[in-house]
């Protein structure tokens, strides 16, 4: 068995973006600018926009981040994402999600503009994902695509199943491994909640991407031998012997299904690290392409 590193490849994908944004400064006087806003005070929302800020800190992005009240109206929030449209030294915006209650995130989210889309959330971006052209991929599931091109993983005519049908996860993770790329071209199954005989179809598949939100949902009883597990789930469990007082579980039993694996990914230290730094990249492209 092993383990699909995202701290090793973020590190390394944030290495060559530190490069390309000293050869983009020298070559034309632009560096990518990464505008976050934080609605609230939630603790994973406050702990995930920081890591975003400091990552491009560390690669030399610009970035700024606008924080309001969880009670604000509407309105404050649908002018700061119309200024960040209209600020042409702003590449990429991303508003944290999720937003509190009163707010319909779908009607936040269709107002970034979509060149500045560096979430991929945005129906142009999703939509162009469908039909393979090019576009900012939703940064979780491109995060994945980048680990198993990384390790050379052999996807080719493989039964993935993704369990999840999230529009910013499990979706566009099925999409992206049926399309006729390397990493790609997989016979692609996307279950859900609904899904009758879930474990006899993971039992046939040669990769399971566990996008549920359930902790250690997939047990080895679910998992074939060899088989690839990428778990995307990060759920905060109160854990007395942490500093935070809680601890990171993923939607894998990661200790009794990792010994029946080829590889596998760790939580923490596996897609989220990838997460950022396929947001980065994203960032980086917006930048570029303007
Ligand atoms: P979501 O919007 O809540 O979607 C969950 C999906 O799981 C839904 O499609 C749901 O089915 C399905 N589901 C729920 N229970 C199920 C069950 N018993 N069997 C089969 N399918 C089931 O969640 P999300 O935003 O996609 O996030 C999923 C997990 O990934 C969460 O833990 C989240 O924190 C984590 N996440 C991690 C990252 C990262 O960077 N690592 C990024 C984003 C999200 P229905 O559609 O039928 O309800």
């Amino acid at each position: 068995m092993q383990i699909l590193d995202g701290k090793i490849v973020s590190q390394a994908v944030k290495d060559d973006l530190k490069q390309q944004t000293l050869d983009l400064k020298a070559k034309a006087g632009k560096t990518p600018h990464l505008a976050a806003i934080l609605v609230g005070t939630d603790g994973a929302s406050e702990t995930y926009v920081a890591s975003k800020i400091k990552s491009c800190e560390e690669i030399g992005f610009k970035s700024s981040l606008q924080r309001f009240q969880s009670d604000i109206d509407e309105s404050t929030l649908v002018e700061a994402i119309e200024a960040l449209n209209r600020d042409a030294d702003v590449d990429g915006i991303l508003v944290q999600l999720p937003l509190p209650k009163h707010f319909n995130e779908e009607k936040i989210i269709n107002l970034i503009a979509p060149e500045k889309d560096v979430d991929g959330f945005h129906p142009i971006s999703l939509g162009k994902l469908v039909q393979g052209l090019p576009t900012f991929i939703s940064a979780t599931p491109y995060g994945i695509m980048l680990l198993l091109k990384h390790y050379n993983i052999d996807t080719v005519g493989k039964h993935a199943v993704v369990i999840g049908r999230s529009n910013i996860v499990g979706r566009p993770m099925s999409i992206l491994l049926s399309q006729n790329t390397n990493p790609g071209n997989c016979t692609v199954t996307l279950c859900h909640s609904k899904t009758q005989n879930l474990k006899d179809i993971c039992l046939q598949a040669d990769i399971i991407v566990a996008a549920l939100g359930k902790v250690s949902f997939l047990t080895a009883d679910m998992v074939k031998e060899n088989a690839v597990v990428i778990d995307v789930g990060i759920t905060r469990v109160a854990d007395s012997s942490k500093k935070s007082g809680f601890a990171l579980k993923g939607d894998v039993d990661f200790e009794n299904v990792a010994p029946k694996c080829s590889y596998i990914t760790p939580v923490p230290g596996g897609v989220g690290l990838m997460t950022i730094a396929a947001l980065l990249m994203n960032t980086f492209n917006a930048c570029v392409k303007k």
